[in-house]
């Protein structure tokens, strides 16, 4: 006979601790929460191990009394609500009472705070659920956590953790949206000893991005601020035609609260539609605010998702601010831009260097010659590029195609035996290419080209660690990629038939897929295959029109492959009408 009982506390708050902490990130963020929300105006956030041996944060916010203090380590013990209504007026990140808690449950954790009223602090250690102490301490006002030996009383958990490196990785990451959501409070973060990042108070957000994210991904920003009854939305977008190849650079605040909100992930993507080729996500750092009633975050244990009271009036906000945002810069770019083909136009001659400010992060220029680096940065001549595809030898003879014309830039008909063929003219060199760079890929010879000045690289920490893992497979992929610093990183050769130009998008676009899980297979054909297929897009440079002669070489080359019949992604490259069907479709 079942017996139904009710679980002890602690075995509850370890429960609870499954849902709300899934990794050492989820401490920094719950710990972190609770400091903004204590009204701190600095935050140290330490951390060793990727949080495995410690996670410290401390604040210098209102701290709490002994009694509060000890009452906060209870199960739902929260200063922040009273009641469900409350819920509807929330201006706290937290409300549910379940961190502290939580935390203690699966680590050792030490508490010291003082409040402003209180002339000493108190200090409460507990270890697995188990209190320890509590006694009088010295300390200023505020909060001091520290969570040492992390998910030692539960090794299930333990054993999930990735590397040191990839948890560091997204408690970095964790605190970087932070930061952005509260620029008014100062940050720092030190790893293993070294600081991270530190961000003095009141910078913008605009400082803070450059700070956090690099230059290079600020300089691709533009502001952006609109209100409409009862919505607000702020921050900074990419330019049209800015894009990446995934959404982990579209951050998404609510109400100053980082999360993972479906519809303005949507609204964001469907803004950009006509700015951005398929497939291409926006570069967005965006604060939506609205009132706490319209909005519900109580539906994720770890609040990363939102749901808000009518979406569609939201996603309408979102679609028409940020599509006017789009449409100004858009006309006042294409001044610009007229302008500066006039200046490609004599740089690409050889004339004396243009004042063509390159978008580099500060320490990647001091070891720079300046004379080389102008010229580096300058549009190449298009004779750079590698030998377009007609200058290839087929190895099969042609099938009995007869070039007919092409329309709209891609698609060639031909006439054949059988009826008429309408040939992809993307997706057969893509195929073309994508044959051809696996023959090189497992050849081990991908003809590299070296930079006259490395290509510096500045990456978020996922990407980076993505990244430096990778280092070695990209090494032998044609790259030449070398770590230079913490998140940075210099591209000193890239494969030959990659403009020197696309290879940062390529490489952002690469980590992305990375990211995605693709490229990870332990098989290394498998990684090789996908590099491939990357590449293979991004090798395809069509011009505007096509002839006789290239169209009906690549047919060639097409037939030469081991599978003429589909793009690399899957997709036809071409497409047969025979008699019967043409007989058929004109009811003859
Ligand atoms: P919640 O944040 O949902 O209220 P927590 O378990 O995270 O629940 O925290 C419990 C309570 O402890 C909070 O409501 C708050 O009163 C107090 N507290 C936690 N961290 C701090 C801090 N850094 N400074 C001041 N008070 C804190
Ligand atoms: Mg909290």
């Amino acid at each position: 006979m079942a017996k139904v009982r009710i679980l002890p506390d602690r075995v509850a708050n370890q429960i609870a601790a499954g849902e709300v902490i899934e990794r050492p990130a989820a401490v920094v963020k719950e710990l972190v929460e609770n400091s903004l929300d204590a009204g701190a105006t600095r935050i140290e956030v330490e951390f060793r191990h990727g949080g495995r041996s410690l996670m410290r944060v401390e604040d210098n916010g209102c701290g709490l009394s002994r009694d509060d203090a000890l009452l906060a380590l209870e199960r739902h013990a929260t200063s922040k609500i009273a009641e469900a209504a409350d819920l509807d007026r929330l201006a706290s990140y937290g409300f549910r009472g379940e961190a502290l808690p939580s935390i203690a449950s699966v680590a050792r954790f030490e508490l010291q705070t003082r409040e402003a009223a209180g002339d000493v602090g108190t200090e409460i250690l507990v270890n697995g659920g188990k209190f320890i102490h509590v006694r009088d301490c010295g300390r200023p006002v505020g909060t001091r956590i520290e969570v040492t030996h992390l998910f030692n009383s539960v090794p299930a958990r333990r054993k999930f953790l990735k590397t040191d490196q990839t948890e560091a990785a997204h408690i970095v990451q964790c605190v970087r949206l932070y930061a952005l959501a509260c620029p008014r409070t100062a940050f720092t973060l030190i790893e293993d000893g070294r600081v991270v990042f530190r961000s003095p108070e009141c910078s913008t957000l605009a400082e803070r991005i450059a700070e956090i994210f690099g230059r290079q991904t600020a300089a691709e920003l533009v502001p952006l601020e609109a209100m409409e009854t009862g919505m607000r939305l702020s921050g900074l977008i990419g330019r049209p035609g800015v894009g990446r190849g995934t959404r982990h650079e579209m951050i998404v605040f609510v109400n100053a609260r980082p999360v993972d909100s479906r519809t303005l992930n949507y609204a964001l993507i469907e803004s950009y539609h006509e700015s951005l080729p398929k497939g291409r996500y926006p570069l967005a750092f965006v604060f939506f605010e609205c009132d706490p009633a319209a909005v519900d975050v109580n539906v994720h244990p770890a609040k990363r998702e939102v749901r808000f009271r009518s979406e569609t009036a939201v996603r309408g906000f979102v679609i028409r601010a940020v599509l006017e945002r789009l449409r100004e810069i858009g006309s006042a770019e294409a001044g610009n831009r007229k302008l500066a083909s006039d200046v490609t136009v004599t740089l690409s001659v050889g004339k004396a260097a243009a004042p063509f400010a390159p978008v580099l992060p500060a320490p990647d220029l001091s070891h720079a010659q300046p004379e080389r680096r102008v010229l580096d940065n300058m549009p190449r001549p298009r004779s750079a590029a590698p030998a377009p595809i007609e200058n290839r030898e087929s190895k099969n003879e042609n099938p009995d195609w007869r070039f007919v014309g092409l329309a709209h830039g891609n698609y060639a008909l031909f006439e054949t035996a059988a009826g008429l063929v309408l040939l992809d003219r993307r997706a057969a060199h893509e195929r073309v290419w994508f044959e051809r760079l696996q023959e090189q890929f497992r050849a081990g010879a991908v003809p590299c080209q070296r930079l006259l000045l490395p290509l510096p690289l500045e990456l978020d920490p996922i990407a980076s660690v993505l990244l430096f893992d990778r280092l070695a497979f990209l090494n032998a992929h044609g790259f030449e990629v070398a770590e230079f610093g913490r998140n940075f990183f210099r591209v000193e050769a890239v494969p030959a038939w990659m403009e020197p130009a696309d290879a940062e998008p390529f490489l952002r676009d690469l980590l992305g897929a990375l990211r995605d899980g693709r490229l990870q297979g332990k098989d290394p054909d498998v990684a090789r295959e996908e590099l491939a297929r990357l590449a293979a897009a991004k090798a395809v440079r069509l011009r505007e029109t096509g002839g006789e002669a290239e169209l009906s070489a690549l047919v060639g080359q097409l037939f030469a492959t081991r599978h003429p019949l589909t793009s690399p992604g899957g997709r036809p490259t071409y497409i047969e009408l025979n008699h019967g069907e043409l007989a058929r479709r004109f009811q003859k």
